[in-house]
């Protein structure tokens, strides 16, 4: 009976979707000893380090991926770094593949003059300082100032937008992480901007998403009636397809809810493109172009205005962190349908496609690579020997054992506090807790 083992690089929705694919395509015939590497002490990537805290159902998948890591053939290498602690070219020989789950984590530059002021920073490390990424716990995002800026018209920006915007005391029953929930206390921004450089039927926001805004509670959301009826107005004269009907519905209903006056506020703006952060030493303001859309086409005005702000936030998409051993292009790994050709490497999720698509879609984005993977699967399996043979002994491995452990003891702290867990910033903590 062929007995493969395949090694899955990254602990998040790729990663665990690929194991559950290998999983699901065992027979008799066929049997995966699945080794999965995480460079963190702690898995799940975006649904621990990425879903906004106030989605907490999102994160209701991390029981389906602990029922994947609960598998006899499946072994967990936390806190073990692909490029740092282990090289591509020692783990190639020592498996029939590698699947490279890394995703995608540096925020996209805008390219504009001030981007580098503080006070300007990516979603890209934003998100993860407010979900408790223990790399970013250090992230200065000044909270002072009145009002902030998001800039991007996807559903990271709304996230962002959401979490300055809504009143803190709606986070304090939510996993965000402590430094956070303080700073979002003692936050000063009372209004927040969302701006998109094309118009509202151009969004990349997903209707129920946007469906929520008019059920804030403590907060006012504004999008312009006369902006969203032009848009649909221009949309309508080609077919409108059903995402794009459900969104203009969505926006309908946040543009006729009637502002009440609460003192915090989110104001959608379209056909704006940052041209020029502006200030002294750090962040004061932010230069926008007006587009317009001419025969469907998007273009400058050449008109501007600005915004006052001491904060802006661009969640304009990522690129991959690069990986030594691997070729990257265009901020993701260089493949063929998942493929890196000439070798026994495959890579899903974000790393492959790009930072597109919800948390399912890498589900069947899996299951597609692992039916090539299979394909190109040798009748007999590699004699590679064990990867802990090469694994440096300094090294402390979280295994599925020692993270059960740090996950309890977070939820067990959430309990205490009500709240679904109480997250552990600290690396040698993290560890620490993995062996009591
Ligand atoms: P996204 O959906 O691709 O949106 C990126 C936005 O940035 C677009 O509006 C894009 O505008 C804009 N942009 C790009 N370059 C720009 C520039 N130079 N200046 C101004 N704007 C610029 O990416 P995302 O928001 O990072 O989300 C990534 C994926 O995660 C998406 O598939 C998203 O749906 C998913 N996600 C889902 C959830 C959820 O389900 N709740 C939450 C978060 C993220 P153009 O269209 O004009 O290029």
């Amino acid at each position: 009976m062929p007995h493969y083992k395949v090694a899955i690089v990254g602990a998040g929705p790729a990663g665990y979707f690929t194991a559950q694919a290998l999983q699901n395509s065992q027979s008799d015939d066929l049997i995966f000893s699945i080794d999965m590497f995480e460079r963190l002490p702690t898995m799940w990537g975006l649904v621990r380090s990425g879903v906004a805290p106030d989605h907490p159902k999102i994160k209701t998948v991390a029981k389906v991926f602990e029922k994947i890591a609960s598998d006899p053939n499946f072994r967990l290498f936390g806190n073990v770094e692909i490029g740092r602690d282990l090289d591509i070219e020692e783990m190639c020989p020592r498996y029939d593949a590698v699947v490279m789950c890394t995703g995608s984590s540096i925020g996209k530059k805008l390219g504009i003059p001030g981007e580098d002021l503080p006070g300007s920073l990516s979603a890209a490390d934003f998100v993860p300082w407010y979900n408790g990424h223990p790399d970013y716990a250090n992230v200065v995002v000044p909270l002072d100032g009145t009002t902030a800026v998001v800039i991007g018209a996807g559903n990271v920006a709304m996230d962002c937008a959401r979490m300055l915007a809504l009143d803190p005391s709606e986070l304090d029953s939510t996993d965000t992480v402590q430094h956070a929930l303080d700073a979002f206390h003692k936050s000063n921004v009372r209004k927040v901007h969302i701006v998109g450089r094309r118009g509202p039927e151009h969004a990349a926001f997903t209707s129920p998403e946007l469906r929520e805004l008019p059920k804030l509670e403590h907060t006012d959301v504004m999008i312009s009636a006369d902006v969203i009826n032009a848009a649909n107005t221009r949309a309508s004269v080609g077919e409108i397809d059903k995402q794009l009907a459900s969104n203009f519905e969505a926006f309908h209903l946040v543009a006729e809810k009637k502002p009440l006056g609460h003192p915090r506020s989110m104001e959608f703006h379209f056909l704006s493109t940052p041209k020029e952060i502006k200030g002294n030493g750090k962040v004061e303001e932010v230069i926008f172009g007006i587009n317009e859309v001419k025969d469907g086409k998007v273009v400058d005005t050449g008109n501007i205005y600005s915004i006052k702000t001491s904060l802006v936030i661009s969640a304009i998409g990522y690129e991959s962190l690069p990986i030594p051993g691997i070729s990257f292009m265009k901020g993701k790994i260089e493949n063929e349908a998942g493929r890196v050709l000439g070798t026994n490497i495959y890579t899903v999720g974000w790393a492959k496609r790009g930072p597109s698509g919800v948390i399912g879609t890498n589900k069947s984005d899996a299951s597609d690579v692992v039916k090539l993977l299979i394909e190109d699967l040798d009748p007999e399996p590699k004699q590679g020997g064990d990867i802990t043979v090469v694994l440096p002994t300094s090294i402390t491995v979280v295994d599925q054992s020692a993270w059960s452990k740090i996950n309890a003891a977070e939820i067990a702290a959430g309990e205490a506090a009500g709240k679904p867990r109480i997250k552990e910033v600290s690396k040698v903590r993290l560890l620490e807790m993995g062996t009591k």
